[in-house]
């Protein structure tokens, strides 16, 4: 891998802690859930936490989209390639964000908020199937302020690359646009993650306001299919949706914009320059998968970790697949956590 600058890479979201076990259809019932399904908690959803790790054997991995990427990414590459920003409460839940991410050699530069519990996600497995419901909690409070607090900005000022969760865009989508207006301005490249189906629904106008800015776009197929619903596109085609999104107007015209929908265990549609491409991904055994949830964090990671060393597209997507595959193995979106010795 050629040589990298330090902190090439900045990310951008939610830090969670993840409280994972095996439910029931009546769990699900009992908090109004669906099997597969990734939503904000409301009031009615708050008694999960403690009910998943009081009555459900539940375990603790640290989670959030973009730090689950950027954990991958910091993997993948030198030492001090990858900085993560979020909001964490002072508490035991953000000390164990701190140790995960001290293993995979991330830094972070967290927002702590002294009011604010540390944000938890609850994960209910049914058979193949996973309900996740998000207490944002202290990372729905990151702001403008931390990302342009002279340290914090001197690292946005020296990263090439920047990746951020769509997840952030119902936390602080100043944020966002000043990283993307930054790119923009510098010809840095801003790669966006859709994150999930909701996100193209309930927050359409953030989301758009963003997408002149993305030079890379990644999602997986039913955030393709519910951003063609949102924006009344006639085509529940997966090679059609991500021609349009390559297509989308761009602000930064010296780059050309790639779309990339992963699907599974069906092959990665990457459209860019009105073509489309698909590559297929790297076969598993299906008696060595442990756990598919990450699996979509963990291809953006090694995708831009790919960006961030200067490799061609294909062997972008490649990396993507290679850290996929090995992230499904292991319990959790943790890889990098598992691989350095846990
Ligand atoms: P998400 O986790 O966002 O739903 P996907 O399910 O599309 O994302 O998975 C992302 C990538 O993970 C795929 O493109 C593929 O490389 C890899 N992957 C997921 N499931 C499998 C599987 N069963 N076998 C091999 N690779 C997989
Ligand atoms: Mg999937
Ligand atoms: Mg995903």
């Amino acid at each position: 891998m050629s040589p990298t600058k330090e902190y090439a890479l900045l990310c951008l979201e939610n830090p969670l802690l993840d409280i994972q076990a095996p439910g029931n259809d009546e769990l699900l019932a009992k908090y109004g859930l669906e099997a597969d399904n990734a939503i904000l908690a409301e009031e009615k959803h708050l008694g999960i936490y403690e009910d998943l790790l009081n009555n459900y054997s539940a375990k603790l991995i640290a989670g959030g989209g973009a730090q689950n990427t950027a954990r991958g990414a910091q993997y993948m590459l030198p030492p001090n390639s990858v900085v993560y920003l979020g909001g964490v409460g002072d508490d035991k839940y953000a000390a164990i964000l701190h140790d995960a991410v001290k293993q995979a050699g991330l830094r972070v530069e967290y927002r702590v908020d002294k009011k604010e519990k540390t944000g938890r996600c609850g994960v209910v497995i049914t058979g193949h199937h996973r309900s996740m419901v998000t207490d944002l909690g202290a990372a729905n409070h990151y702001d403008l302020d931390h990302l342009k607090s002279p340290e914090v900005w001197k690292l946005v000022e020296g990263a090439t690359h920047y990746f951020v969760g769509g997840y952030h865009l119902t936390v602080c989508p100043p944020a966002i646009m000043a990283l993307a207006e930054e790119a923009a301005n510098n010809d840095k490249s801003f790669v966006f993650s859709l994150s999930a189906p909701f996100i193209p629904i309930a927050f359409k106008d953030a989301l758009d306001a963003t997408a002149p800015y993305w030079d890379y776009v990644i999602g997986n197929e039913s955030e393709a299919l519910s951003y063609a619903e949102a924006h009344g596109l006639e085509t529940k085609d997966i090679k059609e949706i991500a021609k349009h999104l390559a297509a989308l107007p761009k602000a930064n015209k010296k780059r050309e914009r790639v779309a990339i929908i992963t699907q599974g265990t069906d092959p990665t549609v990457v459209a860019t320059n009105g073509e489309v491409n698909e590559h297929a991904v790297h076969a598993i055994n299906p008696s060595q998968i442990t756990d598919t949830t990450g699996a979509g964090d963990a291809f953006a990671a090694g995708f831009t970790a790919g960006l961030v060393a200067g490799a061609p597209l294909a062997q972008c997507v490649d990396q993507g697949q290679w850290l996929a595959k090995l992230s499904i193995q292991e319990l959790g979106p943790s890889v990098t956590a598992r691989l350095l010795g846990d």
